[in-house]
């Protein structure tokens, strides 16, 4: 019942979050490229509509994924196809949901509740964050703040209401010290050249939700390995060369939810394997 509760949950705000990345982009074009006013590209305010006809959709249209299997990914109006990243990306919040709620770290009691919701709301703003970067190579702010906003209620609410919550205000100080400090000094060093400011920003917002030092730099290992191995063909290819700039925003993103829930895991089987060594 839960588990159905979140995929329906996880698909709606998938789709939010697919319209999301659809307005930002729009709002961030010229206005004779946009296909509609900044009005009804609003955020809050705007009505749905298809990218290509502008025909405001109804309810049945927004019925998350099953709309788009119905008419089999095509615009009920224009037959234009509307292509595979909203439904991935509300199907692939749905998964999150789901695999957030199985292998959550922690109790399910009122504070672990309260982590729980509070980190689902942000792995929408993360899958967000994950398709623009990979599609525009820019980590927008009206994402990235939110964000930032989010995690420090969470440690404020968190150090106010729950038990020990001082020391996990202090931890969540310090991962995000590790989390974006790092990037801040790689910013300053090669003045925006080898990361971009927008890395930085993620960065205090990751360290927020990874609330703990050893599970920030758990993270940014992770994400450099993902980096490498995702560059190697292309490196070998001479594709990418060393001033190729390649979006690290969507490698931290999933080297985030990764460590998230499977972090403590990864720590325990690498200090057993570490113990075992002769
Ligand atoms: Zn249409």
């Amino acid at each position: 019942m839960v588990i159905l509760v979140l995929i329906v949950l996880g698909l709606c705000l998938g789709s939010f979050a697919g319209a999301t990345v659809w307005r930002l982009h729009q709002q961030a074009l010229p206005a004779k490229k946009r296909v509609a006013s900044v009005k009804d590209l609003s955020i809050t305010t705007g009505r749905s509509m298809c990218p290509h006809c502008q025909h405001t959709l109804g309810v049945g249209d927004l019925l998350p994924l099953v709309s788009w299997l119905m008419l089999r990914g095509r615009c009920r109006y224009c037959k234009q196809s509307i292509g595979w990243q909203e439904p991935l990306m509300e199907a692939g919040t749905a998964v999150l949901f789901v695999l957030s709620y199985l292998f959550w770290p922690f109790a399910f009691d009122g504070r672990g509740l309260f982590l729980l919701g509070c980190w689902l709301l942000a792995v929408v703003g993360l899958v967000a964050l994950l398709v623009y970067d990979l599609r525009w190579m820019l980590l927008p702010n009206k994402i990235v703040f939110p964000l930032i906003g989010l995690g420090v209620v969470q440690a404020v609410v968190v150090c106010i209401f729950f038990d020990g919550g001082i020391s996990y205000a202090l931890n969540a100080a310090a991962a995000v010290i590790v989390a974006g400090g790092i990037f801040w000094l790689l910013f300053q060093v090669s003045d925006g050249k080898w990361i971009g400011g927008g890395d930085v920003k993620l960065g205090y917002a990751l360290g927020l939700f990874l609330a703990r030092p050893s599970l920030a730099f758990l993270m940014l290992f992770t994400a450099s390995i993902l980096g490498v191995v995702a560059a190697l063909p292309g490196l070998v290819a001479k594709k990418v060369t060393a001033t190729s700039r390649i979006p690290f925003g969507p490698f931290l993103i999933v080297a985030t939810i990764v460590v998230m829930l499977f972090g403590q895991s990864i720590v325990d089987w690498y200090a057993n394997f570490v113990l075992q060594l002769p």
